[in-house]
């Protein structure tokens, strides 16, 4: 293991996904998700509480109105 890696977008440790660190952009995948993905998969205003179209999207655990993901038929 190499040093504590520490999220560039919240200043907190990174320790689940640590081996994918560099694979987002020295990010947790929440922060990487709500940074790059989570607007441009369909989230209006880029609210983090509104599930965007991001099957793993993690607002989906409570956003009761979320929109079908990407793999359901439209
Ligand atoms: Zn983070
Ligand atoms: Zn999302």
């Amino acid at each position: 293991m190499s040093e504590a890696a520490t999220c560039r977008r919240c200043s907190r440790p990174v320790v689940r996904e640590a081996e994918n660190f560099e694979t987002f952009e020295r990010m947790h995948w929440s922060c990487f998700h709500y940074e790059f993905e989570h607007q441009a998969a369909g989230s209006p205003d880029d609210d983090p509480d509104i599930a965007c179209r991001d099957p793993a999207c993690p607002a989906r655990a409570f956003d009761r109105e979320a929109q079908p993901d990407w793999f359901a038929d439209e």
